[in-house]
C-alpha cells in the first residue's frame, strides 16, 4: 500500500564506527518523538512519530546497506533525505562522507536533503576534522551541516527536528 505524503525514510549513510547506530538509539528515545520498533519477517523497522508545527509526521530510519568502498551499494537511492554521517576524531570517516556526497549529488544526481553530521563531539581533544573543512564541504554539496554526540545525546533532538524541516522544505519551498 502507498504510505500517506507525511511519511518519510531517511536513510543513515557513513563509515562503520562512525555512530549511525547510536544517533538512531537517541532518536528512539527521544523526548520529541513517539518511536517503535516494529518487526517484519527479516528486517526491523525503525520508526518515530513526530509532531511539528500542529501537524503529525513519521520518519522511518533505513538501515545502511552493507559497507562497501568500492561501490555505490551503500546508498539507497528511494530516502527521502539522507543524513551522511562521520566522526570527528577519524578523518578517514569525513573522507568517506565527502565520497558519500559525491555519488550522491554526482554519482546519482540527487537532490534529496542531506544532512552531513560530525559525531563524536564530546572527544573534544581528540578531533581531527577541522570546522573549515566541512564548512566548504557542506557549500560545495549544498548539505546542512550538524555536530553531534551521541554517547551525551547532545544535538541529537535537534538533528531529528532539523531531518524534517529540511524534508518539508524541499516539499515545500516558500
Ligand atoms: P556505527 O557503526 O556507525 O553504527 O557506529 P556505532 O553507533 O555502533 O558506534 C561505534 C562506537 O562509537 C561505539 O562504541 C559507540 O559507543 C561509540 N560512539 C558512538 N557515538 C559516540 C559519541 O558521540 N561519542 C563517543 N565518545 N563515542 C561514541
Amino acid at each position: 500500500e502507498e504510505p500517506p505524503s507525511s511519511y518519510f525514510r531517511v536513510q543513515l549513510v557513513g563509515a562503520p564506527g562512525c555512530g549511525k547506530t547510536s544517533i538512531t538509539n537517541q532518536f528512539m528515545s527521544s523526548d520529541y518523538a513517539n518511536a517503535y520498533d516494529s518487526m517484519n519477517a527479516d528486517d526491523i523497522e525503525r520508526t518515530v512519530t513526530i509532531q511539528l508545527d500542529g501537524e503529525e509526521f513519521t520518519l522511518e530510519f533505513i538501515d545502511a546497506l552493507p559497507w562497501d568502498d568500492t561501490a555505490d551499494s551503500d546508498i539507497d537511492v528511494t530516502a527521502d533525505a539522507y543524513v551522511v554521517v562521520y566522526s570527528v576524531i577519524d578523518r578517514v570517516t569525513f573522507d568517506a562522507a565527502v565520497q558519500s556526497l559525491y555519488r550522491l549529488r554526482h554519482g546519482l544526481g540527487s537532490d534529496r536533503p542531506i544532512i552531513l553530521v560530525g559525531n563524536k563531539i564530546d572527544l573534544v581533544r581528540k578531533r581531527k576534522v577541522k570546522k573549515g573543512d566541512v564548512n566548504s564541504i557542506s557549500r560545495t554539496y549544498d548539505c546542512l551541516q550538524f555536530e553531534t554526540s551521541a554517547a551525551l545525546n547532545h544535538h541529537v533532538d535537534e538533528l531529528l527536528v532539523a531531518i524534517l524541516r529540511q524534508i518539508r522544505h524541499k516539499l515545500n519551498p516558500e
